[in-house]
């Protein structure tokens, strides 16, 4: 795609049309209230939250796009003047509230920008996501993916989110005299917390801020700022530490929970013997230290990504709104790209997901498939025996999903985000 047209999450000056994928922080960096570069658009969730999150934004900018319906966006070519037809599509990323994927196509081919994503097998509402991929691949062959590589490698093996979530109330329940925090964003993870309430019958505390986040999001009744009507307490995930839960047992005995599919890393600061918690930024950067040195571990189940007890007072359950290693790559099965290029670029376990699934990219295929001219109209594939064999092979990719399309779905404190250029991809 030529330069000066379209930005995926970054807000410097320089394109015509603005999209965001969603609101997490690391993807909003340098959008303000004040920010007016040109139309923004966004789900209709993200709309929704978007004024609480920037007050006086002129609303006026935002466009919404409904999920799983094409839209045409029409610009103007910096280099020829002439018009050019963007199409875009929202699809469920399936990771916080408003969350999507988009996929472009037009004169340029066709582009698919994950943002942060969950690709879960099992889900139901993942499989509607899956469908209508699915069906907007059958004519359409993506060029590039821009994937969310956050947990681009083999480490990263971590269970659903449902199987998670019971994780975390089987923690609770076993400690029916403690008070509980959690840590979580200001955005994303209320499916967990609402599993909690559920489960255990009980309200479950969160600051003001969040609290009406939730009213937004049209829970009411669950959520409360009474410290008193519950022990269960969900808190900002930067003042989640290992200090903190010391401080709270000196008043009450307190275990904190962290949903993540990062493991944590427990070091004395320099100078210091006192433990200090934070996240890796790796997962081969764990170390185990001895039962003087400060980390202990305590695996409560073994399997997948398990529940791990790094401190007296701490555990890490693999709760993740990202996609693991292994749904990652089913993604790129199904997707089948020709290129692709992490959207996480600039972190110290970047991974570019070449690495790792290269060998599923079109440009490491079969020569029936890219031997072929690249003969595209508007961005739809002309159909040839090529692009059927790339449906059979996405069809057979559904079929190790599990699912029923065949018959018929921090550390990322670095921004995210591109303006979409052809030359944008590594080659
Ligand atoms: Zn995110």
């Amino acid at each position: 795609m030529e330069k000066g047209l379209i930005s995926v999450d970054r807000w410097t000056k320089g394109s015509q049309a603005y999209f965001l994928t969603h609101l997490h922080a690391d993807h909003t960096q340098g959008l303000t209230s004040t920010w007016a570069e040109g139309p923004l658009f966004c789900s209709r969730l993200t709309a929704k939250l978007f004024p609480f999150r920037f007050p006086n934004f002129r609303l006026s900018l935002l466009r919404i796009l409904d999920l799983g319906s094409w839209h045409s966006i029409s610009l103007i070519s910096p280099s020829t003047g002439s018009r050019v037809t963007v199409e875009v599509l929202a699809i469920d990323a399936h990771h916080c509230p408003g969350a999507v994927m988009f996929l472009f196509r037009g004169e340029f081919g066709c582009l698919l920008y994950t943002g942060d994503f969950r690709w879960e097998i099992c889900s139901e509402r993942a499989k509607v996501g899956r469908e209508i991929l699915f069906n907007a691949l059958k004519d359409s062959e993506v060029d590039i993916l821009y994937l969310d590589n956050t947990y681009c490698n083999p480490s990263f093996a971590f269970p659903s989110r449902e199987v998670a979530a019971k994780q975390v109330v089987d923690i609770i329940a076993s400690h029916p005299d403690h008070d509980i925090i959690i840590g979580i964003d200001s955005l994303g993870k209320e499916d967990l917390l609402l599993h909690i309430a559920q489960a255990l019958d009980t309200k479950i505390w969160v600051w003001p801020e969040r609290l009406q986040t939730m009213h937004l999001l049209g829970f009411y009744d669950i959520f409360t700022t009474q410290t008193s009507l519950t022990r269960v307490r969900a808190v900002p995930r930067y003042s989640f530490s290992i200090e903190t839960l010391e401080g709270l047992n000196t008043i009450r005995p307190t275990i904190g929970i962290m949903p993540s599919g990062l493991p944590w890393l427990i070091k004395p600061p320099k100078g210091d013997d006192k433990l200090s918690g934070s996240f890796l930024t790796c997962r081969y950067n764990r170390s185990k230290m001895g039962p003087n040195g400060g980390m202990q571990t305590d695996k409560l189940s073994g399997i997948l990504g398990s529940v791990e007890r790094f401190h007296k007072y701490m555990y890490s359950v693999p709760y993740s709104d990202h996609s693991c290693y292994a749904e990652i790559e089913q993604f790129i099965k199904l997707v089948q790209p020709t290129n692709m290029k992490g959207i996480l670029s600039s972190s110290s376990c970047y991974v570019d997901p070449l690495y790792y699934f290269g060998r599923l990219c079109g440009l490491n295929l079969s020569s029936s498939r890219f031997d072929r001219t690249h003969q595209k109209k508007g961005g739809k594939r002309i159909v040839s025996s090529s692009s059927t064999e790339v449906t059979k092979r996405r069809k057979k990719s559904l079929g190790h999903l599990g699912g029923r399309l065949s018959r018929v779905h921090s550390l990322r404190r670095s921004q995210r985000g591109a303006k979409i250029a052809e030359n944008d991809c590594p080659d």
